[in-house]
């Protein structure tokens, strides 16, 4: 069963690889030609469904499965900001390092060392057969310094509920047994081993 991700963000598509090392998973930039996808739903599920969509719409072969993933972190002091809006928190065309460094700059001005986040993921998986969404959420809190290099965008000031150290640190064993991306995963698995025919 082929799997195209509609992704080309190399720390998601790394962790989907890792996650779902018995399908053949390729970002779509490498099956067909990129294309800029408008995210403008209001939702993690919208979101994640507008690109799988998107994807899905431009395939040659409709028997390939298209995997979306939307996810970001919510801040709850924040008003759960960034949300929806994770990847572009310090403008359009912001880097991560830029989004995550107006959190840690937020968090500073608030003069708030620690305070309660989470992160969700939507997972959207559309097919011939219909279409599927499925979510995953990691919970503890975001600190205003950045520790550690492992994971990729907000993970050096993400301490999970239940350690003392940033996914920055942890690395990506502890990662792949607790984000918000491997839970929604379980669940898309479930519904890939239900398509198989
Ligand atoms: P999307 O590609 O539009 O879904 O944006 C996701 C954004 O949320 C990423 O660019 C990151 O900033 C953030 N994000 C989502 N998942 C993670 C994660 O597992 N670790 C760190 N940042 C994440």
């Amino acid at each position: 069963m082929k799997i195209i991700l509609a992704s080309n963000n190399s720390g998601k598509v790394k962790e989907f690889k890792s996650w779902m090392s018995e399908y053949s998973v390729e970002p779509f930039g490498e099956v067909m030609s990129k294309f800029e996808i408008v995210e403008d739903g209001k939702s993690f599920k919208e979101n994640a469904l507008i690109k799988a969509r998107a994807v899905y719409d431009r395939l040659e072969d409709k028997h390939s499965i298209v995997m979306a993933d939307d996810s970001g972190i919510c801040v709850d002091m924040l008003g759960g900001e960034p949300g929806i809006y994770s990847a572009r928190y310090a403008g359009v065309d912001a880097t991560s390092l830029q989004n995550l460094d107006k959190l840690v700059y937020k968090l500073k001005e608030m003069g708030v060392k620690m305070t309660p986040a989470h992160y969700t993921a939507a997972i959207a998986i559309v097919t011939s057969l219909g279409e599927f969404c499925v979510h995953g959420w990691m919970y503890g809190d975001v600190i205003d310094e950045k520790r550690g290099h492992n994971g990729f965008g907000y993970d050096p000031i993400f301490i999970p509920s239940g350690y003392d150290k940033t996914l920055g640190e942890l690395g990506e064993e502890v990662k792949m047994q607790i984000s918000h991306r491997s839970n929604a995963l379980e669940l898309a698995k479930i519904i890939l081993k239900s398509l198989k025919r």
